[in-house]
Protein backbone atom coordinates (compact mmCIF):
# COMPACT_ATOMS: atom_id res chain seq x y z
CA UNK A 1 0.00 0.00 0.00
CA UNK A 2 0.99 3.66 -0.88
CA UNK A 3 2.67 5.82 1.94
CA UNK A 4 0.92 9.00 2.17
CA UNK A 5 2.10 10.35 5.35
CA UNK A 6 5.69 12.05 3.91
CA UNK A 7 3.66 13.26 0.58
CA UNK A 8 4.77 17.13 -0.92
CA UNK A 9 1.93 19.16 -0.89
CA UNK A 10 2.15 20.16 -4.34
CA UNK A 11 0.85 24.08 -4.98
CA UNK A 12 -1.25 22.95 -8.35
CA UNK A 13 -3.51 19.59 -8.29
CA UNK A 14 -5.60 18.29 -10.46
CA UNK A 15 -9.64 18.35 -9.97
CA UNK A 16 -12.75 17.74 -12.14
CA UNK A 17 -14.88 21.19 -12.43
CA UNK A 18 -17.52 22.48 -14.04
CA UNK A 19 -17.95 26.62 -14.43
CA UNK A 20 -21.71 26.34 -15.93
CA UNK A 21 -24.54 24.10 -14.54
CA UNK A 22 -25.79 21.37 -17.10
CA UNK A 23 -25.58 17.83 -17.21
CA UNK A 24 -21.65 16.86 -15.89
CA UNK A 25 -21.35 14.11 -18.41
CA UNK A 26 -21.55 17.74 -20.61
CA UNK A 27 -20.07 20.36 -18.24
CA UNK A 28 -17.08 18.66 -16.24
CA UNK A 29 -13.44 18.84 -17.54
CA UNK A 30 -10.31 17.22 -15.65
CA UNK A 31 -8.17 20.65 -14.83
CA UNK A 32 -4.65 19.88 -13.65
CA UNK A 33 -3.88 23.26 -12.55
CA UNK A 34 -5.81 24.01 -9.55
CA UNK A 35 -4.65 25.23 -6.83
CA UNK A 36 -4.40 23.36 -3.86
CA UNK A 37 -7.07 24.23 -0.89
CA UNK A 38 -5.51 26.32 1.76
CA UNK A 39 -6.79 25.00 4.91
CA UNK A 40 -8.71 26.62 8.22
CA UNK A 41 -7.64 26.55 11.81
CA UNK A 42 -10.67 23.93 11.98
CA UNK A 43 -9.50 21.60 9.03
CA UNK A 44 -6.84 19.77 7.80
CA UNK A 45 -6.33 18.77 4.38
CA UNK A 46 -7.12 15.26 3.42
CA UNK A 47 -5.26 13.87 0.07
CA UNK A 48 -7.90 12.38 -1.21
CA UNK A 49 -7.08 8.46 -1.95
CA UNK A 50 -10.89 7.63 -3.13
CA UNK A 51 -14.09 9.70 -3.28
CA UNK A 52 -17.64 8.28 -3.86
CA UNK A 53 -20.58 10.08 -6.53
CA UNK A 54 -23.48 10.71 -4.88
CA UNK A 55 -27.33 11.47 -6.56
CA UNK A 56 -26.68 14.96 -5.22
CA UNK A 57 -23.75 15.86 -6.88
CA UNK A 58 -25.49 15.32 -10.34
CA UNK A 59 -28.50 17.52 -8.94
CA UNK A 60 -25.60 20.15 -8.27
CA UNK A 61 -24.06 20.16 -11.55
CA UNK A 62 -27.47 20.47 -13.28
CA UNK A 63 -28.16 23.21 -11.41
CA UNK A 64 -30.65 22.54 -8.92
CA UNK A 65 -29.30 24.30 -5.71
CA UNK A 66 -27.42 27.06 -8.41
CA UNK A 67 -29.54 30.12 -5.75
CA UNK A 68 -27.92 28.33 -2.55
CA UNK A 69 -24.69 27.24 -4.02
CA UNK A 70 -21.05 28.44 -3.91
CA UNK A 71 -19.88 30.20 -7.06
CA UNK A 72 -18.21 28.24 -10.06
CA UNK A 73 -16.02 26.56 -10.98
CA UNK A 74 -17.37 23.83 -8.75
CA UNK A 75 -15.54 21.04 -7.75
CA UNK A 76 -17.99 18.25 -7.00
CA UNK A 77 -17.58 15.29 -4.77
CA UNK A 78 -19.40 14.88 -1.08
CA UNK A 79 -17.26 11.69 -0.18
CA UNK A 80 -14.15 11.01 0.80
CA UNK A 81 -11.40 8.37 1.98
CA UNK A 82 -8.00 9.47 2.47
CA UNK A 83 -5.02 10.46 4.40
CA UNK A 84 -4.54 14.05 6.27
CA UNK A 85 -1.68 15.52 5.06
CA UNK A 86 -1.74 18.91 7.04
CA UNK A 87 -3.77 20.17 10.28
CA UNK A 88 -4.90 23.41 11.09
CA UNK A 89 -4.18 25.45 14.33
CA UNK A 90 -7.28 24.30 16.13
CA UNK A 91 -6.93 20.49 14.90
CA UNK A 92 -7.16 18.42 17.99
CA UNK A 93 -8.73 14.89 16.83
CA UNK A 94 -6.47 14.12 13.95
CA UNK A 95 -3.12 14.14 13.15
CA UNK A 96 -0.56 13.91 9.79
CA UNK A 97 -0.67 10.22 8.84
CA UNK A 98 -4.04 9.36 9.86
CA UNK A 99 -6.52 7.70 7.80
CA UNK A 100 -9.98 9.29 7.35
CA UNK A 101 -13.25 9.18 5.43
CA UNK A 102 -15.84 11.67 5.99
CA UNK A 103 -18.98 13.59 4.11
CA UNK A 104 -16.98 17.01 3.26
CA UNK A 105 -19.88 19.18 3.01
CA UNK A 106 -21.83 20.21 6.42
CA UNK A 107 -24.98 20.77 4.56
CA UNK A 108 -27.15 17.95 1.96
CA UNK A 109 -29.36 20.23 -0.45
CA UNK A 110 -31.79 19.16 -1.99
CA UNK A 111 -33.98 20.91 -4.65
CA UNK A 112 -36.67 21.81 -2.09
CA UNK A 113 -34.59 23.43 -0.15
CA UNK A 114 -33.66 26.01 -2.41
CA UNK A 115 -37.02 27.57 -1.54
CA UNK A 116 -36.47 27.70 2.05
CA UNK A 117 -34.44 29.68 4.54
CA UNK A 118 -30.84 28.64 3.16
CA UNK A 119 -30.24 32.13 2.48
CA UNK A 120 -29.82 32.14 6.40
CA UNK A 121 -27.36 29.28 6.72
CA UNK A 122 -24.54 30.84 4.19
CA UNK A 123 -22.20 28.64 6.03
CA UNK A 124 -23.93 25.34 5.19
CA UNK A 125 -23.32 25.92 1.29
CA UNK A 126 -21.41 22.81 -0.30
CA UNK A 127 -17.73 23.59 -0.78
CA UNK A 128 -16.83 24.64 -3.89
CA UNK A 129 -13.69 22.57 -4.15
CA UNK A 130 -15.45 19.14 -3.23
CA UNK A 131 -13.77 15.50 -3.10
CA UNK A 132 -13.13 14.95 -7.19
CA UNK A 133 -9.79 16.40 -6.36
CA UNK A 134 -6.26 15.03 -5.31
CA UNK A 135 -6.53 16.96 -2.20
CA UNK A 136 -9.87 18.55 0.03
CA UNK A 137 -9.33 20.88 3.01
CA UNK A 138 -12.25 19.61 5.09
CA UNK A 139 -13.38 20.23 8.80
CA UNK A 140 -12.47 18.05 11.56
CA UNK A 141 -15.63 17.53 12.82
CA UNK A 142 -17.02 16.24 9.86
CA UNK A 143 -14.75 13.47 9.49
CA UNK A 144 -13.58 9.96 11.73
CA UNK A 145 -10.79 7.67 11.47
CA UNK A 146 -11.16 4.93 8.58
CA UNK A 147 -12.53 1.66 9.88
CA UNK A 148 -9.44 0.02 9.86
CA UNK A 149 -10.91 -3.23 8.37
CA UNK A 150 -12.14 -1.33 5.48
CA UNK A 151 -9.89 -0.29 2.60
CA UNK A 152 -9.61 3.40 1.00
CA UNK A 153 -12.59 2.70 -2.05
CA UNK A 154 -15.16 0.66 0.41
CA UNK A 155 -14.70 3.69 3.17
CA UNK A 156 -15.69 6.58 0.22
CA UNK A 157 -18.64 5.01 -0.08
CA UNK A 158 -20.32 5.06 3.30
CA UNK A 159 -20.29 8.38 4.61
CA UNK A 160 -23.11 10.81 2.97
CA UNK A 161 -25.17 7.32 2.69
CA UNK A 162 -24.32 5.56 6.00
CA UNK A 163 -25.06 9.54 7.61
CA UNK A 164 -28.62 9.92 5.93
CA UNK A 165 -29.49 6.84 6.40
CA UNK A 166 -28.75 6.55 10.54
CA UNK A 167 -29.99 9.99 10.67
CA UNK A 168 -33.33 9.29 9.31
CA UNK A 169 -33.78 5.85 11.54
CA UNK A 170 -33.15 8.40 14.75
CA UNK A 171 -35.25 11.02 13.26
CA UNK A 172 -37.84 8.22 13.33
CA UNK A 173 -37.06 6.92 16.69
CA UNK A 174 -36.35 3.45 15.77
CA UNK A 175 -35.61 1.25 18.19
CA UNK A 176 -35.67 -2.21 18.59
CA UNK A 177 -38.73 -4.70 18.26
CA UNK A 178 -39.87 -2.31 15.73
CA UNK A 179 -40.79 -3.57 12.23
CA UNK A 180 -39.68 -1.13 8.81
CA UNK A 181 -40.22 -0.82 5.16
CA UNK A 182 -37.19 0.17 3.45
CA UNK A 183 -38.09 1.65 0.26
CA UNK A 184 -35.35 1.61 -2.16
CA UNK A 185 -33.23 -1.40 -0.70
CA UNK A 186 -30.43 -1.39 -3.28
CA UNK A 187 -29.56 2.11 -3.39
CA UNK A 188 -27.03 3.67 -1.81
CA UNK A 189 -28.85 5.04 1.18
CA UNK A 190 -31.40 1.87 1.61
CA UNK A 191 -28.69 -1.04 1.49
CA UNK A 192 -27.58 1.08 4.87
CA UNK A 193 -30.99 1.84 6.23
CA UNK A 194 -31.79 -2.03 6.27
CA UNK A 195 -28.17 -2.78 7.62
CA UNK A 196 -28.95 -0.42 10.36
CA UNK A 197 -32.19 -1.27 11.18
CA UNK A 198 -31.54 -4.72 11.40
CA UNK A 199 -27.81 -4.59 13.52
CA UNK A 200 -27.65 -1.21 14.89
CA UNK A 201 -31.42 -0.74 15.91
CA UNK A 202 -32.16 -4.26 16.58
CA UNK A 203 -35.43 -4.11 14.12
CA UNK A 204 -37.91 -6.98 14.51
CA UNK A 205 -38.38 -6.96 11.13
CA UNK A 206 -37.19 -5.53 7.62
CA UNK A 207 -38.71 -5.11 4.61
CA UNK A 208 -37.27 -3.79 1.55
CA UNK A 209 -38.26 -2.78 -1.98
CA UNK A 210 -36.23 -3.40 -5.35
CA UNK A 211 -36.44 -4.53 -8.80
CA UNK A 212 -36.26 -8.22 -9.65
CA UNK A 213 -32.49 -8.67 -9.54
CA UNK A 214 -31.48 -6.97 -7.07
CA UNK A 215 -33.57 -9.00 -4.06
CA UNK A 216 -31.08 -11.94 -3.28
CA UNK A 217 -29.04 -8.42 -2.47
CA UNK A 218 -31.79 -7.19 -0.35
CA UNK A 219 -31.68 -10.41 1.44
CA UNK A 220 -28.08 -10.94 2.13
CA UNK A 221 -28.50 -6.98 3.64
CA UNK A 222 -30.74 -8.77 6.35
CA UNK A 223 -34.14 -8.26 4.65
CA UNK A 224 -36.83 -10.57 5.86
CA UNK A 225 -39.24 -9.61 3.11
CA UNK A 226 -37.56 -8.62 -0.50
CA UNK A 227 -40.34 -7.39 -2.20
CA UNK A 228 -39.89 -6.98 -5.90
CA UNK A 229 -41.81 -3.09 -7.17
CA UNK A 230 -41.86 -4.68 -10.85
CA UNK A 231 -44.63 -7.35 -9.66
CA UNK A 232 -46.69 -5.83 -6.26
CA UNK A 233 -47.14 -2.69 -4.92
CA UNK A 234 -46.01 -2.44 -1.31
CA UNK A 235 -48.67 -0.68 -0.16
CA UNK A 236 -51.99 -3.31 -0.74
CA UNK A 237 -49.82 -5.73 1.59
CA UNK A 238 -52.02 -7.00 4.15
CA UNK A 239 -48.89 -6.29 6.36
CA UNK A 240 -47.95 -2.50 7.46
CA UNK A 241 -44.72 -1.08 9.64
CA UNK A 242 -44.13 0.87 12.47
CA UNK A 243 -41.61 2.57 10.39
CA UNK A 244 -41.35 3.33 6.19
CA UNK A 245 -38.25 4.87 5.37
CA UNK A 246 -38.74 6.30 2.03
CA UNK A 247 -34.95 6.92 -0.25
CA UNK A 248 -37.36 6.75 -3.76
CA UNK A 249 -39.81 9.58 -3.02
CA UNK A 250 -43.11 7.60 -3.22
CA UNK A 251 -44.63 9.33 0.01
CA UNK A 252 -48.33 8.82 -0.99
CA UNK A 253 -47.89 5.30 -1.33
CA UNK A 254 -45.75 4.86 1.93
CA UNK A 255 -48.58 6.29 4.08
CA UNK A 256 -50.46 3.37 3.34
CA UNK A 257 -47.80 0.73 4.50
CA UNK A 258 -47.37 2.23 7.84
CA UNK A 259 -49.11 1.20 10.88
CA UNK A 260 -51.21 3.69 12.51
CA UNK A 261 -49.26 5.93 14.45
CA UNK A 262 -46.39 4.94 12.73
CA UNK A 263 -43.92 7.26 11.47
CA UNK A 264 -42.80 7.70 7.20
CA UNK A 265 -39.55 9.55 6.53
CA UNK A 266 -38.23 10.73 3.34
CA UNK A 267 -35.10 11.66 1.84
CA UNK A 268 -35.87 12.96 -1.74
CA UNK A 269 -39.10 14.29 -3.60
CA UNK A 270 -42.53 15.73 -2.05
CA UNK A 271 -43.73 14.93 1.11
CA UNK A 272 -47.81 13.98 2.29
CA UNK A 273 -48.54 14.61 5.86
CA UNK A 274 -47.76 12.89 8.16
CA UNK A 275 -44.66 12.26 6.50
CA UNK A 276 -42.35 13.83 7.10
CA UNK A 277 -38.32 14.85 5.29
CA UNK A 278 -35.49 15.77 6.53
CA UNK A 279 -31.36 16.99 4.76
CA UNK A 280 -28.42 15.56 6.32
CA UNK A 281 -26.14 17.69 8.63
CA UNK A 282 -22.86 15.81 8.17
CA UNK A 283 -20.95 14.55 11.21
CA UNK A 284 -18.09 12.75 12.12
CA UNK A 285 -19.23 11.72 15.11
CA UNK A 286 -22.22 9.26 13.46
CA UNK A 287 -19.27 7.52 11.56
CA UNK A 288 -17.09 6.94 14.80
CA UNK A 289 -20.40 6.05 16.76
CA UNK A 290 -20.90 3.57 13.72
CA UNK A 291 -16.99 2.18 13.37
CA UNK A 292 -17.19 -0.20 15.80
CA UNK A 293 -20.59 -1.76 13.63
CA UNK A 294 -18.20 -1.64 10.55
CA UNK A 295 -14.92 -2.47 12.15
CA UNK A 296 -17.26 -6.12 13.62
CA UNK A 297 -18.63 -6.73 10.25
CA UNK A 298 -22.02 -6.17 11.40
CA UNK A 299 -22.53 -3.39 8.91
CA UNK A 300 -20.42 -3.72 5.18
CA UNK A 301 -20.36 -1.32 2.87
CA UNK A 302 -22.48 -2.20 -0.75
CA UNK A 303 -20.31 -1.12 -3.92
CA UNK A 304 -21.95 -1.65 -7.48
CA UNK A 305 -20.61 -4.31 -9.10
CA UNK A 306 -19.56 -2.12 -12.17
CA UNK A 307 -19.67 0.87 -9.84
CA UNK A 308 -15.13 1.70 -9.22
CA UNK A 309 -13.87 4.39 -11.93
CA UNK A 310 -10.14 5.12 -12.42
CA UNK A 311 -10.05 9.06 -11.70
CA UNK A 312 -9.58 9.46 -15.33
CA UNK A 313 -12.87 7.83 -15.80
CA UNK A 314 -15.39 10.04 -13.86
CA UNK A 315 -17.55 11.02 -16.64
CA UNK A 316 -18.18 7.50 -17.40
CA UNK A 317 -19.19 7.27 -13.64
CA UNK A 318 -21.63 10.18 -14.03
CA UNK A 319 -22.95 8.84 -16.84
CA UNK A 320 -23.80 5.82 -14.83
CA UNK A 321 -24.88 7.12 -11.91
CA UNK A 322 -27.25 9.25 -14.26
CA UNK A 323 -28.97 5.65 -15.05
CA UNK A 324 -30.86 6.17 -11.44
CA UNK A 325 -30.14 2.29 -11.09
CA UNK A 326 -26.51 1.86 -9.18
CA UNK A 327 -26.73 -0.79 -6.72
CA UNK A 328 -25.22 0.78 -3.36
CA UNK A 329 -22.48 3.29 -4.45
CA UNK A 330 -20.34 4.22 -7.01
CA UNK A 331 -16.26 5.00 -6.18
CA UNK A 332 -13.43 6.76 -7.98
CA UNK A 333 -10.10 5.41 -7.12
CA UNK A 334 -7.28 6.08 -7.03
CA UNK A 335 -6.75 9.83 -6.89
P1 LIG B 1 -29.31 5.69 -5.51
O1 LIG B 1 -29.01 6.39 -6.78
O2 LIG B 1 -28.25 4.88 -4.87
O3 LIG B 1 -30.57 4.77 -5.74
C1 LIG B 1 -30.54 3.93 -6.84
C2 LIG B 1 -31.31 2.70 -6.47
O4 LIG B 1 -32.68 3.05 -6.38
C3 LIG B 1 -31.19 1.60 -7.51
O5 LIG B 1 -30.46 0.50 -6.99
C4 LIG B 1 -32.64 1.25 -7.83
O6 LIG B 1 -32.87 -0.13 -7.74
C5 LIG B 1 -33.42 1.90 -6.73
N1 LIG B 1 -34.77 2.26 -7.19
C6 LIG B 1 -35.08 3.09 -8.22
N2 LIG B 1 -36.43 3.18 -8.35
C7 LIG B 1 -36.95 2.38 -7.38
C8 LIG B 1 -38.28 2.06 -6.97
N3 LIG B 1 -39.35 2.57 -7.60
N4 LIG B 1 -38.45 1.23 -5.93
C9 LIG B 1 -37.39 0.70 -5.28
N5 LIG B 1 -36.12 0.95 -5.60
C10 LIG B 1 -35.90 1.79 -6.64
O7 LIG B 1 -29.78 6.76 -4.54
P2 LIG B 1 -29.37 7.02 -3.01
O8 LIG B 1 -29.85 5.88 -2.21
O9 LIG B 1 -27.97 7.43 -2.89
O10 LIG B 1 -30.27 8.29 -2.75
C11 LIG B 1 -31.66 8.18 -2.85
C12 LIG B 1 -32.26 9.55 -2.94
O11 LIG B 1 -32.10 10.24 -1.71
C13 LIG B 1 -31.63 10.45 -4.02
O12 LIG B 1 -32.65 11.17 -4.65
C14 LIG B 1 -30.75 11.38 -3.22
O13 LIG B 1 -30.53 12.62 -3.86
C15 LIG B 1 -31.54 11.53 -1.95
N6 LIG B 1 -30.73 11.87 -0.78
C16 LIG B 1 -31.19 12.86 0.04
C17 LIG B 1 -30.48 13.18 1.18
C18 LIG B 1 -31.03 14.20 2.11
O14 LIG B 1 -30.30 14.69 2.97
N7 LIG B 1 -32.31 14.55 2.00
C19 LIG B 1 -29.20 12.56 1.50
C20 LIG B 1 -28.85 11.47 0.61
C21 LIG B 1 -29.61 11.16 -0.50
P3 LIG B 1 -33.60 -0.88 -8.98
O15 LIG B 1 -32.58 -0.87 -10.08
O16 LIG B 1 -33.89 -2.21 -8.39
O17 LIG B 1 -34.81 -0.07 -9.32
Amino acid sequence: MASYSNVTIPSKIKAWLYAEHGNPVNVLTLDSDVRVPEIKEDQVLVKVVAAALNPVDAKRALGFFRDADSSPPIVPGYDVAGVVVKVGDQVKKFKIGDEVYGAVNEKSLDQDEVYGDINDKSLDRPKQHGTMAEYNAVEDRLLALKPKNLSFVEAASLPAAIETAYEGLERTRFSSGKSILVLGGAGGVGSLVIQLAKEVFGASRVAATSSTGKLDLLKSLGADSAIDYTKENFEDLSEKFDVVYDAVGQTESAIRAVKEGGSVVTVVGGVNPPAFKFFLASKGSILEKLNPFIESQKIKPVIDPRGTFSFSRVLEAFSYLGTGRVTGEIVIHSI
